[in-house]
């Protein structure tokens, strides 16, 4: 017997004389079920803070260290800025993000988006609530990156609403779906960085004015170019609100990755 499949049977072992005695009913509380980690299915033995097991934590390129002072990636070397911002100029004041658009990350946003697999959305949106309170970000009102009517009803859902709510729970920061999508736009990965700019002038509008004077917090899935958040800061401050930060799930690397 392996010695992680001993600790597991004595660990077995221990629960079941722990729950002789408990009523039905009680056990369901102490000792839910579906303990797996949200990305291999993998049981817990102990509830982490992610709902995710060691191996896909690790395998997760979890953004720490040194970063851009603007999108938040992680640089290797002195640099400020990394080379995505120094060429490009926001009107957003930061954003930042877990973790790098890459391997399990880009599954797991692959499996929420495509695979409809919701249940992401609460360890996806506990990262992103840590990462707001370890950059001390700011936010007074939380705006999900909206799609159009359209694309959310073929969907079902929107993802980055999804994720603005969790971590609006998380923090406490209520959440205002301020934006809307006007127009339809070409698949925005298929753009050049200049193209998607272009793409996306004047496709965001306001639709709640009570963003004015408010520190607002942006959320997305992913931040690629820096584009779509850039558009929904700009309309957002149209709206007169104060100021814009940006909160994304993951970030590309610094060649974004056109898939
Ligand atoms: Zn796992
Ligand atoms: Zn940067």
């Amino acid at each position: 017997m392996k010695s992680m499949d001993k600790g597991k049977t004595q660990f077995n072992e221990k629960m079941t004389a722990f729950f002789k005695g408990l009523p039905e009913k009680a056990k369901g509380l102490v000792y839910p079920d579906n303990l797996t980690c949200d990305l291999c299915g993998e049981e817990l033995m102990v509830k982490s803070r992610y709902n995710l097991c060691s191996k896909c934590i690790e395998d997760l390129r979890i953004i720490g260290g040194h970063i851009c002072l603007n999108c938040g990636v992680a640089i290797d070397n002195e640099a400020e800025y990394c080379d995505r911002c120094q060429h490009t100029s926001s009107v957003f004041k930061i954003n930042r993000s877990p973790m790098i658009y890459d391997g399990k990350a880009r599954d797991a946003i692959h499996a929420l988006k495509f695979g409809g697999k919701k249940y992401l959305v609460k360890t996806i949106g506990a990262m992103m609530a840590d990462t707001f309170l370890k950059y001390n970000m700011e936010g007074e009102i939380i705006v999900p990156v909206p799609m159009t009517e359209k694309d959310k009803k073929k969907r079902g859902f929107n993802q980055a609403e999804l994720l603005a709510y969790e971590v609006g729970a998380r923090l406490n920061i209520p959440v205002l779906p301020a934006l809307k999508k006007t127009k339809e736009t070409s698949m925005q990965k298929e753009l050049s960085g200049k193209d998607r700019a272009e793409n996306l002038t004047k496709v965001f509008e306001v639709v709640y004015p009570q963003v004015k004077d408010r520190k607002i917090l942006l959320i997305d899935d992913i931040f690629t170019t820096g584009a779509t958040a850039n558009e929904c800061a700009k309309a957002l401050l149209k709206g007169k609100c104060k100021e814009v930060s940006v909160l994304t799930a993951c970030i590309t690397k610094l060649k974004p990755l056109m898939e």
